[in-house]
């Protein structure tokens, strides 16, 4: 049971959201004089940097998320609820949620974000996003949907769209998924589907601006744009997806590219419940913080990570949407937190940026870290190792390396499972039944 405001003994903290920044704030105030409550949706932390790989087989999905009430276990003062939070009411200090309302000393809203189709009611229809482990997983279904309906058609014109695969989005996300798709093309496609060819199974990467991996060194962008098209990707830049009918998407340029999948890795907004002002919500989507990570006209309601937007003159359009920076915040607002209970200042908040890295398949990927940069083994080595070290849980990146292991020496990764078949929205069928290969 958990106790009213007036039974207390310590003050409650409240945190919305158990990714990247919920889960740092909530380990920084272990055995600190605060009662933590922490609310998600879901039981489970996600991992989502190696969402790529659950949508294309290499890792099961448990492997990239680790249960909360495990991860927590040994902190007394925590508490965790399932449940879907409604709406903030910070004039009564009261989160309304699915299961209960609960009432905060100090609220942190670290609800992160999801796609955002910039309003294209068609291309949110039909694409398939991969912002969580369901989405993940309905990707890595009908991929292998699609690829068991091609060897259903008879001639070539009929197979293409369900082998033509269109990744939209150019950032790290977009480009680790096209090159893992690519690398299931040349390694495995043969092996798995005999009646299909390697060479109709086609790959594209479509970018709104000029380079691939934007935030990236110009080095980097363009070494990963070499390692894309050594794999095969067509990578398309300085154009966008204007429509999508589920059978055929139309790029800014013109050009037609009929396939059943497009894969949106373009864009994000912040999500939160309802009840924060919408006077102080930035481009995003995003919650307007000040340099100590509280919610502007709010004292004790903080926001972090991937929802809030710290805007300063040294960043006018606010920090990156990357897990360090949600981290860090996290850390940050568990010690503002107990300095304010202790009548302390906090000085603001400075984000450290230890740089930036993405992979394009096995034994290629690019690293930026200050003036440094790498790339091919030496980077795709440290890629590995980075990520390895931050997934939570000895057993998951055991489960994590074995799997990388077994992929390195056999260039082949099991877990190819249509487990829940995913029913996307229905367009007009482009073959007939009477069309169907009988063999
Ligand atoms: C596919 C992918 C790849 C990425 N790769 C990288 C990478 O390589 N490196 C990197 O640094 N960053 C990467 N990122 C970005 C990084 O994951 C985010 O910046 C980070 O997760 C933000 O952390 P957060 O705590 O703000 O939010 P999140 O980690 O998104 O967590 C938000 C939590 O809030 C919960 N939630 C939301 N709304 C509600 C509600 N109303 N009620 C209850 N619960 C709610 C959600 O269930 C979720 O658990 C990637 C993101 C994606 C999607």
């Amino acid at each position: 049971m958990l106790l009213n405001r007036s039974e207390r003994n310590f003050p409650r903290v409240i945190i919305i959201g158990a990714g990247f920044g919920g889960v740092e704030l909530a380990r920084q105030l272990k055995n600190k004089e605060v009662e933590v409550l922490l609310i998600d949706r879901n039981n489970y932390h996600t991992f989502q940097p190696l969402m790529y790989q659950v949508a294309t087989g290499t890792l099961a999905s448990d492997s990239i998320s680790f249960p909360l009430r495990k991860m927590f276990k040994n902190q007394s003062n925590f508490r965790f609820r399932l449940a879907e939070v409604l709406r903030i009411d910070s004039k009564n200090k009261i989160v309304h949620t699915s299961v209960a309302d609960y009432d905060y000393d100090y609220l942190v809203v670290a609800t992160g974000a999801t796609s955002n189709f910039f309003g294209n009611k068609q291309v949110e229809k039909y694409a398939l996003p991969m912002k969580n482990i369901i989405e993940a997983l309905n990707i890595r279904s009908y991929l292998l949907q699609n690829l068991e309906e091609a060897v259903l058609r008879k001639n070539t014109s009929d197979r293409e769209r369900y082998l033509n695969f269109v990744v939209v989005g150019g950032g790290p996300t977009g480009v680790e998924l096209s090159g893992a798709i690519a690398e299931y093309q040349q390694h495995m496609l043969k092996k798995d589907y005999p009646e299909l060819s390697t060479y109709e199974m086609k790959v594209f990467l479509v970018e709104g601006t000029g380079k691939i991996l934007g935030a990236l060194s110009e080095k980097s962008s363009r070494d990963a744009e070499r390692y894309l098209d050594e794999l095969g990707v067509k990578t398309i830049l300085n154009t966008v997806v204007t429509d999508y009918d589920g059978n055929t998407v139309t790029l800014s340029s013109g050009e037609q590219i009929p396939t059943k999948t497009v894969i949106w890795g373009a864009g994000v907004m912040g999500q939160m419940p309802e009840g924060i002002s919408s006077d102080i919500i930035e481009r995003g989507n995003r919650i307007r913080i000040n340099e100590q990570c509280q919610v502007e006209g709010e004292k004790d309601v903080y926001a972090i990570g991937d929802v809030s937007a710290m805007i300063t003159a040294e960043n006018p359009r606010g920090l990156p949407g990357v897990a360090p920076v949600a981290q860090q915040q996290g850390k940050y607002v568990a010690k503002h937190i107990l300095n304010q209970l202790n009548s302390q200042e906090t000085e603001n908040f400075k984000y450290f940026d230890k740089g930036s890295m993405a992979t394009v398949g096995r034994n290629r990927a690019v690293v930026d870290m200050g003036s440094l940069h790498m790339k091919g083994f030496l980077a795709w080595m440290t890629w590995m190792f980075v990520h390895l070290v931050s997934i939570f849980g000895f057993r998951n990146r055991l489960v994590t390396f074995v799997n990388w292991s077994i992929k390195f020496l056999t260039k082949n990764s099991g877990i190819r499972l249509i487990i829940h078949k995913y029913n996307r929205p229905e367009s007009e069928p482009v073959v007939k039944k009477e069309e169907v290969a009988t063999h």
